[in-house]
């Protein structure tokens, strides 16, 4: 949404809601994998042991988290609002 669309929580106009700044909150990595009970690590077992070849796989996934702040010329209400975003 535009910022100049934003709408007061306070007063509920949609104009002169200024956008002050952006503030980077967290940032941070996360490591999920495929679970791994499928995979048979002992192959000496001898036959009978399957190994249908799935592999752990990391995926990483970035989070980046975005302090906005706005504030309302009419009322000068003064409000955050939390982004996240992953890349
Ligand atoms: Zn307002």
């Amino acid at each position: 949404m535009p910022d100049f669309l934003k709408k007061c929580p306070q007063c509920g106009r949609r104009s002169g809601v200024r956008k002050l700044e952006t503030k980077l909150v967290s940032a941070q990595l996360e490591r999920e994998s495929i679970p791994t009970d499928r995979v048979v690590l002992d192959v000496q077992g001898g036959p009978g042991i399957i190994n249908d070849g799935v592999q752990s796989v990391p995926l990483i996934l970035e989070e980046t988290q975005y302090e906005r702040r706005y504030e309302c010329e009419r009322c000068h209400h003064l409000w955050i609002e939390k982004i996240s975003r992953t890349d």
